[in-house]
């Protein structure tokens, strides 16, 4: 079987982290073989729509952009050969719902997590999380595809509070929902201790109900795992579709979703995370910066260092990531050489749904 590495934000490496502990409870192979995940640190994202209508009424076409990128609260964006900046309070009222009550920002669950957050421009900010990331980082250095500099803790304080604004931000959110009897279930099963109990809350609830309680209230956050856990199910437009009628009365898509429940606490104990912990940053092993010693990237190219390195060492054999198309859209690939994974530096500031081709990737490798 061939084995995978994942980029993706903290609620698509939630998905995945999901996605293999219930293939585990079940004994069914879902996404099994992923033997890197790189989580990005994320605020918000937004719909593609959104997003190219935000540059559109500033007068730029989405396929004159060389690169865009969100710094402070500035959106800066390379277009026609100039610069342009714009505030990112004008973008912020277009971000998802569901990034409204997202309560991680630096990808809690993945083996190595990147953002530019604590470090100085031109680095990558890297939160080395379990062994694998420890091997691949002390690799891709080896190799000479990176340079390393300590983050220091000023580094790592601005880290926590930028990531506690967030949590609290979302939390206020949340309450206000609740407290106008609405259930947000990915915040109520946070800290439950398995995840059969966290699954006993969705027995007995199909698509349908996924489509009532999750799309239409605003929680989903298009990651695809409901349509990775079944073939009868595809992502269109960010949103999960039948394809027919269901088949069964089941309720694997309604499991697999981290927005019906997300036991947080029990996912973690299923991952070798280093011992050390801080509020809002999750369990790790160092935090530190990084720079791609040749090749781009939107901070440091310290991500895709890292991904050359799982591939020419035979970590991985394919990675599946997001990259954009001549639109700016984001479009989901799966890398097998160096120069596609350059081809995808970069941040596209629009949602994708990864976590299917993940799973088509498994079913196609056994
Ligand atoms: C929507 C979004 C919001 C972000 N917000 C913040 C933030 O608030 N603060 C912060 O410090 N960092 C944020 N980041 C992370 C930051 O933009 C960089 O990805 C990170 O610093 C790594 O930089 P790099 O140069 O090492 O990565 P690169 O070497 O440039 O690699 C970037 C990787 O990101 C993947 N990618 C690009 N767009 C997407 C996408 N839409 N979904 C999934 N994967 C994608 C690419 O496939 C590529 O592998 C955000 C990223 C995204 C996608
Ligand atoms: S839900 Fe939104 S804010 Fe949260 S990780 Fe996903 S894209 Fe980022
Ligand atoms: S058949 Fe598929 S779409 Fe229908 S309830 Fe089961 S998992 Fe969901
Ligand atoms: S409904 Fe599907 S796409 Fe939306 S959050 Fe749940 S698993 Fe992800």
């Amino acid at each position: 079987m061939r084995a995978l590495g994942f980029v993706g934000t903290p609620c698509q490496v939630q998905g995945l982290r999901k996605l293999q502990a219930l293939g585990r409870l079940l004994g069914r192979r879902l996404v099994e073989r992923v033997e890197l995940v790189v989580g990005l640190f994320c605020m918000g994202n937004w719909s593609y729509p959104c997003m190219a209508g935000f540059l559109e009424a500033r007068g730029v076409a989405p396929e004159e952009v060389a690169r865009m990128r969100i710094s402070g609260d500035r959106v800066r964006v390379s277009a026609r050969g100039m610069e342009l900046e714009f505030p990112l309070g004008e973008m912020r009222k277009y971000v998802k719902m569901a990034c409204r009550m997202c309560l991680d920002f630096t990808s809690e669950l993945a083996d190595i997590s990147a953002g530019s957050t604590g470090s100085p421009e031109g680095w990558t900010t890297l939160i080395v999380r379990t062994p694998r990331g420890e091997e691949v980082l002390h690799g891709a250095e080896e190799a000479g595809l990176l340079e390393l500099m300590e983050v220091g803790e000023a580094g790592v304080e601005e880290l926590q509070r930028v990531a506690r604004a967030k949590f609290e931000r979302s939390l206020r959110r949340i309450q206000s929902r609740v407290e106008q009897g609405d259930e947000v279930p990915h915040h109520a099963t946070r800290d439950l201790g398995s995840l059969e109990e966290a699954l006993s809350r969705t027995e007995g609830r199909g698509f349908r109900e996924l489509w009532r309680d999750i799309v239409v209230s605003g929680l989903c956050d298009a990651c695809g795992a409901c349509s990775a856990a079944c073939s009868e199910l595809e992502m269109r437009n960010g949103m999960p579709r039948l394809r027919g009628r269901c088949p069964q009365d089941c309720s694997l898509c309604y499991a697999a979703c981290t927005r019906t429940a997300l036991p947080l606490r029990a996912l973690e104990e299923q991952l070798e995370l280093g011992e050390l912990r801080r509020e809002h940053l999750g369990r790790y092993r160092r935090i530190l910066a990084a720079r791609a010693t040749r090749g781009g990237g939107q901070d440091g190219g310290a991500v895709t260092a890292l991904l050359k390195f799982s591939l020419n060492s035979g970590v991985v054999d394919e990675v599946v990531l997001t990259c954009r198309d001549e639109e700016l859209k984001p479009r989901v690939l799966t890398a097998k050489r160096e120069e596609e994974l350059e081809g995808c530096a970069g941040t596209v500031y629009a949602a994708s749904s990864p976590l299917p081709e993940l799973r088509h990737r498994v079913r196609l490798s056994t």
